[in-house]
């Protein structure tokens, strides 16, 4: 491994070392969940990665995480990883030669089956379908675009897919990535202290999830709707799906037209 990539992995010996700091490179994590991610902001990860469910299966070595510094695969003294846009017009673009070294690096520390995909907001947009792909797979490598870009003949070359988290423009991939491997981790076997969520929440069943209640039991003069608390789990149940199908049909007519022409179970 050269100095351009740091490795993010299970924390063993000092409780209170932070996730920035989980950067040696575990032999024994060789097969855990791999994520590698090309930036110019190699400091902003594990970012909120590091936190909480995320960040315990990190420490746990359930998944681990390499960033690769674009800046150190830069040209001359400097370092420049952008040059103006052929053609003319405003911004930057990182270039093709830098880009094209730090992705040959990424491809010779990737295993098994490990997609690399552009976050781009002209890419297909990212849903929970492509999260539950990824997490099947070894790991992903992830493509951090600043300024207009990367050069297009970059993603040619490789075969780079791109990936949208929604039709908004960010100045960067790393938050697009963070929430990308949010979605993916979260679905790894042990991530989630109760496995069930993960079946039952908003998507994996094509619906949004119904809503959620808990103490007091009365707030503000609102209670809870009396079927939550009446202990008939069949009632709960039947209440449940008859909310979500209400909040799809409401708020995502896509969603409900995908649900209402799925075959039906026997
Ligand atoms: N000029 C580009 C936008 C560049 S934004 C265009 O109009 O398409 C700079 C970087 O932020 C991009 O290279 C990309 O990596 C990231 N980015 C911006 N919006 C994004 C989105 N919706 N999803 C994923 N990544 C995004």
């Amino acid at each position: 491994m050269s100095d351009a990539s740091k490795s993010h992995g299970r924390k063993s010996i000092r409780a209170t070392l932070k996730p920035r700091e989980l950067m040696v490179d575990r032999p024994e994590l060789s097969r855990a969940w791999t994520a590698q991610i090309i930036t110019l902001f190699p400091q902003a990860f594990p970012g909120i990665l590091g936190e909480s469910l995320t960040g315990k299966a990190l420490k746990d070595g359930l998944w681990q995480l390499r960033t690769i510094d674009l800046r150190l695969f830069g040209d001359g003294k400097h370092r420049n990883v952008d040059d103006t846009p052929a053609g003319g017009g405003a911004g930057m673009v990182l270039r093709a030669d830098v880009v094209g070294r730090a992705i040959e690096q990424a491809q010779g520390t990737a295993r098994g089956r490990m997609p690399i995909l552009y976050l781009s907001p002209r890419g297909r947009r990212f849903d929970q379908p492509m999260a539950q792909a990824l997490a099947a797979c070894d790991g992903v490598t992830l493509l951090c675009g600043r300024f207009e870009g990367v050069d297009q003949r970059v993603l040619d070359h490789y075969g780079i897919e791109e990936v949208s988290l929604g039709d908004f423009v960010l100045t960067g991939g790393e938050i697009a990535a963070q929430a990308m491997l949010d979605a993916c981790i979260r679905l790894r076997p042990g991530v989630l202290g109760n496995a069930v969520s993960a079946v039952e929440e908003s998507f994996s069943n094509g619906l949004l999830e119904h809503p959620q209640y808990t103490r007091p039991a009365e707030w503000k003069g609102l209670p809870i709707p009396e079927v939550l608390t009446s202990g008939h789990h069949e009632r709960i149940t039947e209440w449940r799906q008859a909310q979500a199908e209400a909040l799809t049909r409401d708020r995502r007519p896509d969603l409900w037209a995908a649900h209402a022409a799925r075959p039906r179970k026997p």
